[in-house]
Parts: structure tokens; C-alpha cells; sequence
């Protein structure tokens, strides 16, 4: 899978949101009517694809009746001045949605890593994650009134009277984090999380709370879940993880010493890795992390000792 210039998946869209032009109701319907403008299928939380599993690109003026069929269709950006656009057909039975999209099957957009690029793999991230919000948004939690999607699908209102309530779509931010012991040699904490495979040992990550810092949460999740006190971090990078529309936020830490103790909830254990170690289990075919994720990422770059 290629990824964008941090190396990392789901990164690099290459659309123009054109968020100043979205909020004119007329000039997303114009798009719709134009011959190029280009429309991506989905179903619930899936991309539609071809027999060669890669997702389906209908021409908008050619897919009315998809169109009529869609809960929700939603503007994405402009790709060199060429309207996208994804619908959502998630209320339709599966093979019906098939059909409509004349699609070969439903697929999961992280089950397509190896065959997109970063940036198409971006796009397909990013519909998934506006239409899965829309899906949740259909009421509001004031006073219960159906809302209606507005700015090309990139804000909701509510229709009741004197409501007027806005929702903005939600992203859900979480740390993921890279921990070094102290002093040499370089090792790193890997834990094993309960109910995963023996021998399956990942990066530590968790939910950012309300009224928590990135770094809040770094320094809770290390001490809950590892018994881990931090001394210092440092910000890696982030990512879009469709899941169904996170913010992965990476660090490297620094350890105040190498005591760990598991929480027994969340791990099932938590060790220090040498790099040898890690280089060592890589030779064997035991992948560090999935290889469009974060976790990859950040330990790819330790043991080449970058960051
Ligand atoms: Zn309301």
C-alpha cells in the first residue's frame, strides 16, 4: 500500500473539500448534473467494488436511480475540479445495494489494503466515516426532531421549531503510543490485549477522555493499563483510522523506569522488546502491527532508529 509522506495509510487525500463553496446548496446540486462528477457507493460502513475489488467510480449524471435510493448523499471535494461525491445505500438490502452500484461485493476499506493507494484508500476513509456520522445524526438531542444534512453533508440541522440545532460530524480521537524504557540497551513496551492471539503483541493506545490533553491521555493510559510512569513524549504523527472515523495521534515516550504492571483488564501482559528481538520475530513472518496502521509505523521507525 502506498501512504502519504509520513509512510503512513489512509493519509494524503488529494481532494479539494472546497469547504467555502459546500455551504451554497445550488452550487452542490449543479455538480451532481455534471458530466464528469464522479460518485462512490457504500453500504453500511462498506465500500461497494468491482470484481477486482476496487471501488466502484459511477458517473453522477448515469446514477439516478442509485441516487434515489441512497439515504443520504454527501459532496467529498474536488479532485482537479471534478466533483466527488459518496451516497449511501445502507438501507437497502445488501445485494439490492450491489446491484444498484453494479458492484461485485461490499467490502471493508481497510480489507482492501495492497490494492489502493494512500490517497484513493483516504477518500474511501473519509465517505465512510461522514456517512457512518449521518447513519447516528438522524435526530436531534435536544428536542428529538428529524435533522437534515446541509453544506454538501458536512453539517446537519435540526427542523424543529425554534431548535435549530448544528451538528458537525465527530471524530474520535485516541492515543497510540510507542513507550522506550530508560537508559540502554534501546527497548520498547509491547502488550498483548486480552483476548488476542499468543505471541500478538502491539503499541499501547487508548481513547482521549473529555477534559484530557493528548498528553493527559498518554500519561493515563500508560499508568492504567502498564503501571507505566512517563518521564517525557514526543508527538509522531497522526492518522485517520477508519474505524469508523478515528484520529490515531502517535508518540514515543520515555519510561521513568522499566517497572510494569498490567491492569489485567484491558492487557493480558506487557514486556520490553529489544530490537533485536523485534528484528528477530519479523524474520520469522510475524508482522509488527497491521501494515496500514499507526502501531506499524511507529515501530518501523524505532527499530530503524528514526524519530
Ligand atoms: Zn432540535
Amino acid at each position: 500500500m502506498r501512504t502519504d509522506e509520513q509512510g503512513l495509510a489512509y493519509g494524503g487525500g488529494w481532494l479539494d473539500r472546497a469547504g467555502a463553496l459546500r455551504t451554497d446548496p445550488g452550487w452542490v446540486a449543479d455538480r451532481l448534473t455534471e458530466r464528469e462528477s464522479v460518485l462512490l457507493p457504500f453500504w453500511q460502513d462498506r465500500c461497494l467494488v468491482s470484481a477486482e475489488r476496487l471501488p466502484v467510480r459511477l458517473p453522477a449524471v448515469d446514477a439516478a436511480g442509485l441516487l434515489t435510493a441512497a439515504d443520504e448523499t454527501v459532496f467529498l471535494g474536488l479532485d482537479s475540479g471534478r466533483a466527488v461525491f459518496a451516497a449511501d445505500l445502507s438501507g437497502r438490502a445488501e445485494r439490492e445495494a450491489v446491484e444498484l452500484a453494479g458492484a461485485a461485493e461490499a467490502v471493508d476499506v481497510r480489507a482492501l489494503v495492497g490494492g489502493l493507494g494512500a490517497a484513493d484508500a483516504a477518500v474511501q476513509a473519509y465517505a465512510k466515516g461522514l456517512l457512518h456520522w449521518h447513519r447516528g445524526q438522524r435526530y436531534c438531542g435536544s428536542c428529538g426532531a428529524a435533522t437534515a444534512a446541509r453544506d454538501g453533508g458536512h453539517t446537519r440541522s435540526c427542523t424543529g421549531p425554534g431548535c435549530g440545532r448544528l451538528l458537525f460530524p465527530r471524530i474520535e480521537p485516541a492515543v497510540i503510543v510507542l513507550v522506550e524504557a530508560p537508559g540502554e540497551p534501546g527497548r520498547c513496551l509491547l502488550a498483548r490485549h486480552r483476548g488476542a492471539p499468543e505471541g500478538s503483541w502491539s503499541t499501547l493506545a487508548g481513547f482521549v477522555e473529555v477534559g484530557e490533553s493528548l498528553e493527559d491521555a498518554v500519561r493515563r493510559e500508560l499508568a492504567e493499563e502498564a503501571g507505566v510512569t512517563v518521564a517525557g513524549m514526543t508527538y509522531q504523527g497522526s492518522q485517520a483510522w477508519p474505524f469508523p472515523a478515528g484520529l490515531m495521534v502517535g508518540f514515543r515516550a520515555t519510561a521513568a523506569s522499566t517497572e510494569v504492571r498490567v491492569d489485567g483488564e484491558e492487557l493480558a501482559d506487557a514486556r520490553w522488546f529489544t530490537r533485536e528481538e523485534l528484528w528477530a520475530r519479523a524474520a520469522q513472518g510475524r508482522p509488527l502491527g497491521r501494515i496500514d496502521s499507526i502501531d506499524h509505523h511507529l515501530l518501523g521507525s524505532w527499530l530503524d532508529g528514526r524519530g
